[in-house]
């Protein structure tokens, strides 16, 4: 891809943008960064990029900077559906994000997540399976290290691992994975998309560029994308639940206590060190003892992670030895501590009611569940029936909680809280030993907290002042 003397625009001052503008910047580009935000927390970066020679405009999108550009680079955090954007195609200029300008440069085979839910654990799970089956392996994307970082560091690697969003997906243009995944298919984003359907088609495209000698690696239980993907172009690797009806050759089932793989003819299986006597040329299993995750949804995590790193070329010592030592991530139902016989647990990262939905699934207790704070469009009604059967009490904080009162205060006990602190207070209050308090919000943090982590840590500095 020629880019000196290119006049390119790089929408967004955030860390993509930052680092596209200066990856374009070097190549000879001359590049203008806009960003229609006026927040002083970008002026740093604005000073920055005008020392090394690049046009920030901050607080408002010229229209003429927008004309006069032959590449717009998009941040995923700005919908490709706003005014200039839209006039900018219609007069010629090529749209694409981050991934697909790094894409370009990148010789290394990629492996590309995506998902709802999941992405991030299956993404840092897939980097140590192949780190641990003797690769070296770079690790970006959505994750929050950009992969045109990659491209300018000097440091090689046999193997990219990338974290993709839908917002991502939404500007590839040619990007082609050696091998994709797409973990789950549900709602989210319908602040930012028309529809679901909008969403689950920006979700397939991790898809469309594979061709012959890729991997696709899918949940062939989620209904939507098992209808979507008969117009997969490569080969293909689903994963599914033991009661699924399937008629595939190769797959990984999670049956009850075990996930179950049958692959054929992948180099690694056949020639793996702990299998000198290729009792499973076909076939092999992972018992969920030796998992230390919790739900059935992170085995199916551990299902795309496991396929994802056998077509990358991993080996299965290696994912043997990456699951011993995988835990939890911080802020996905990762245990907090364990007060008078109750379990308090940090679920911060669940922004979506799929995954509140899988995290009460973990508990066979009464769980006392704290949610809230600012609605992506979800329909929290899809909750009631999780609710009923685990929820002893719902405690709701933030931006949401009336709209979710209405949906679910018919069905659970509900308290309307006004801070997080005090949703802990009261949530312990009516917690009985052999019970769960969960902070699971389904929603995002920013109406109170600068981020989930920031929520998360929140949470716990709560719970740790219940007993010091
Ligand atoms: P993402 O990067 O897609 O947000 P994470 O791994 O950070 O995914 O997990 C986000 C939330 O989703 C957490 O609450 C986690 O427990 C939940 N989760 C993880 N994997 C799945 C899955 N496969 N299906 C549904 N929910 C999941």
């Amino acid at each position: 891809m020629e880019l000196s003397g290119k006049k390119i625009i790089v929408v967004g001052l955030g860390k993509s943008g930052v680092s596209s503008a200066t990856f374009l910047k070097k190549r000879g580009a001359n590049v203008i960064v806009t960003d229609s935000s006026k927040d002083k927390k970008l002026f740093d970066a604005a000073g920055k990029l005008q020392k090394i020679g690049i046009a920030v405009e901050l607080g408002y999108h010229d229209s003429s900077s927008f004309r006069d550009s032959e590449i717009i680079v998009l941040s995923p955090g700005v919908p490709h559906t706003i005014e200039p954007v839209v006039n900018a195609a219609k007069n010629g200029a090529s749209i694409i994000g981050e991934i697909e300008l790094a894409s370009r440069f990148i010789k290394e085979p990629i492996v590309a997540i995506t998902g709802t839910n999941g992405k991030t654990t299956t993404t840092i799970l897939t980097g140590k399976m192949l780190e641990e089956s003797g690769l070296k392996v770079f690790v970006g994307g959505n994750i929050g290290n950009p992969l045109i970082d990659y491209v300018d560091s000097g440091n090689k690697a046999d193997i990219v691992v990338a974290e993709i969003s839908s917002f991502q997906l939404d500007t590839i243009e040619y990007f082609s994975p050696k091998v994709s995944v797409l973990l789950n298919i549900t709602e989210d984003h319908l602040d930012r998309y028309p529809d679901f359907n909008a969403y689950a088609k920006s979700k397939m495209r991790i898809f469309i560029n594979q061709k012959d000698g890729d991997y696709a690696v899918f949940n062939a239980s989620d209904k939507h994308i098992s209808l979507m993907a008969k117009d997969i172009k490569c080969r293909i690797l689903p994963f599914f639940n033991h009661n699924t009806l399937n008629d595939y050759n190769e797959f990984a089932k999670i049956a009850d206590d075990r996930i179950v793989f049958n692959i054929n003819n992948i180099a690694a299986i056949n020639s793996d060190a702990t299998n000198p006597d290729k009792t499973f040329e076909k076939e092999f299993s992972l018992p969920f003892s030796g998992i230390h995750l919790l739900g059935k949804h992170n085995m199916e995590n551990v299902a795309a992670a496991t396929l994802a790193t056998l077509a990358a070329g991993g080996n299965i010592a290696g994912i043997k030895s990456a699951l011993e030592k995988f835990k939890s991530l911080p802020h996905r139902i990762e245990h907090v501590a364990t007060i008078n016989g109750v379990e308090y647990y940090n679920d911060s990262k669940a922004t979506t009611v799929d995954s509140v939905i899988k995290a009460l699934e973990v508990f066979n207790k009464p769980v006392i569940l704290i949610m809230g704070g600012r609605n992506k469009g979800s329909n929290f009604a899809l909750l009631a029936d999780a609710a009923k059967k685990h929820v002893k009490r719902l405690i709701l904080i933030g931006e949401s909680k009336e709209e979710i009162k209405s949906s679910l205060g018919g069905i659970v006990e509900t308290t309307l809280s006004d801070s997080l602190e005090n949703a802990v207070v009261t949530a312990s209050k009516f917690a009985e030993t052999d019970e769960v308090v969960l902070l699971s919000p389904a929603c995002s943090s920013f109406d109170m907290f600068t981020s989930y982590a920031h929520r998360g840590e929140t949470f716990r500095n709560a719970v740790k002042s219940l007993y010091l």
